[in-house]
């Protein structure tokens, strides 16, 4: 029997950032991965919203993502209403046009750079647990034995089936094909509506490569998509297959959109597509996986070392459950106004007029961008529960950011007031205080100006768990509360 803290099913963006999590902690973590190497179909994510490209930047490590992909503002609703977040307060006020192809092997080096070990080519098949721990079934032969099994394997999810946890939701409506292809005759580039539903045709990267989404007549399918099925489609949206040579992939979709009831049971966690599938209206897929994992893995390694009882993981289905079920309902509502009747486009013309005004924009985009995440945590100042701005501050050590404080994953107590005010050692061995000055008002997405705190305390995760002032009761019951009782003198 192989011993572990953590295993974690699935080595995909959700996987991949859950054991970096895990692995800044301390944690004794394994990845479990059916693909023999990284290597993505590329027909997958395009691109990193911006509350991503922050929870990358809170590790120090959005550079590496940023210097291969290309900032730009990537938002849209319903794929042609355009949402421009330029105006919002972030450092990271754009989208990033990344492949998920390409994302990929920049998050896999840094795990791989953290130690984390992975078993490539190998499948979890099932698992028993019991009190103690899970054992874990393994296609490579002995099985494994770990506190905490966590499914990060995709919408198909074995761990999820295994756990008997139900996936409710709605079956697909609406199926599509999607392609990179050489065609010998130039075709129409840009969007096209008929009675089938919206297509479309870009330019890819490379000579002659365009990349084609073409709406099915028929949703149920079997089998891998062929390049006849491309061309049959092809024709039966434009007359023509406008000389299809070559398709360099082809792949399928659908609308299919289900939701995991529960994000936990007992030893037996799910993150990313696992908990919840979606169609890809709004690229929010790989961007909620790897925030679900930003939340999940200081908890996780928290109850793992025994700083925090085991009811701080119900907080995660309780954090992000809702985000999801969010995500579900903002792309349903995207894909009913992609149908291409009359009707929809009336539909469309309006809610075209209604983003272009400045609050329905903010509020819409806040959504999707993902920087508008508001966890309930209780009463008090309205950064409660929001996810931290990226203030510049002044510390004893010069000037710094506050995301540059959070990259080792640590839970940070920032005193902004006067030096002193708070005895925090009876948390010290969990918690770090760094006294700083910040100049400057507090600006959240959406929300706009809110009153400066005096003190604001910080989870590993960015989202703050308590702002005031120091002498407040409430910051030791909020310090107990997410980072463990307080140690006896
Ligand atoms: C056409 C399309 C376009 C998309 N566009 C966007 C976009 O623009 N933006 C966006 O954010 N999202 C987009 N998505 C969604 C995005 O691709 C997914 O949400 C994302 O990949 C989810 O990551 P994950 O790690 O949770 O799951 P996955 O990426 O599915 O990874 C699961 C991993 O688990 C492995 N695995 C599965 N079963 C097992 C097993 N039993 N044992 C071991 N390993 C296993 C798989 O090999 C895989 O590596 C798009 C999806 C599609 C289909």
């Amino acid at each position: 029997m192989r011993l572990h803290a953590v295993v974690i099913a699935g080595g995909g963006p959700t996987g991949l950032m859950l054991a970096g999590e895990l692995a800044l902690a301390g944690i004794d973590v394994v990845i479990v991965e059916r693909r023999a190497d990284q290597a993505v179909d590329a027909s997958r994510a395009g691109g990193l919203h911006s509350r991503t490209i922050e929870v990358l930047d809170q590790r120090g490590i959005a550079e590496q993502f940023l210097s291969a992909g290309q900032a730009m503002q990537v938002q849209g609703f319903a794929q042609e209403i355009r949402l421009d977040i330029s105006d919002f307060p972030t450092r990271h006020n754009y989208g990033l046009a990344l492949w998920q192809s390409e994302f990929e092997p920049i998050l896999a080096r840094w795990v791989d750079e953290l130690g984390v070990p992975t078993l490539r080519s190998c499948e979890v098949l099932g698992f028993a647990q019991d009190d103690d721990g899970v054992d874990v079934d393994v296609s490579d032969g002995e099985p494994l034995r770990a506190e905490y099994l966590v499914g990060c394997d995709g919408g198909r999810s074995v761990v999820r089936k295994s756990a008997g946890i139900d996936f409710v939701g709605w079956d697909p409506s609406t199926s599509w094909l999607i392609a990179e292809a050489e065609m010998d005759d130039e075709p129409e580039i840009g969007f096209r509506r008929d009675s089938i539903g919206t297509h479309a045709i870009g330019r890819a990267a490379g000579e002659g490569l365009v990349r084609v989404v073409l709406t099915e007549r028929e949703v149920e399918h079997t089998g891998d998509p062929s390049i006849d099925e491309l061309r049959e489609a092809l024709v039966a949206v434009y007359g023509t297959d406008h000389g299809l040579r070559h398709a360099n992939w082809i792949s399928r979709f659908t609308d299919m959109t289900r939701q995991a009831v529960s994000y936990r049971r007992g030893r037996v966690l799910l993150a990313g597509d696992a908990a919840h599938v979606h169609p890809p209206q709004g690229g929010q897929g790989l961007n909620v996986g790897v925030q679900d994992a930003v939340n999940l893995g200081w908890k996780l390694a928290q109850v793992v070392n025994q700083t925090s009882p085991e009811s701080l993981l119900d907080t995660y289905h309780a954090e992000r459950h809702p985000v999801g079920a969010r995500v579900l309902h903002n792309t349903m509502a995207q894909v009913a106004l992609g149908r291409s009747d009359d009707r929809h486009q009336a539909l469309r013309d309006l809610m075209t007029e209604l983003l272009g005004m400045d609050e329905p924009r903010r509020r819409i985009a806040g959504m999707m961008s993902g920087l508008d995440v508001h966890y309930d945590l209780g009463e008090g100042h309205p950064l409660r529960g929001r996810r931290m701005p990226d203030l510049d501050v002044l510390t004893a050590d010069g000037p710094t950011r506050v995301f540059a404080l959070l990259h080792d994953a640590r839970p940070l107590l920032l005193d902004l007031g006067e030096p002193g005010g708070f005895d925090l050692s009876p948390w010290a061995d969990r918690v770090r205080l760094v006294e700083a000055k910040h100049e400057g008002g507090w600006e959240l997405p959406v929300l706009g100006e809110v009153d400066a705190p005096s003190a604001v305390l910080i989870r590993p995760d960015g989202h703050v768990a308590w702002a005031g002032d120091l002498t407040d009761p409430e910051l030791p019951r909020a310090l107990a509360t997410w980072f463990g009782p307080a140690a006896s003198p």
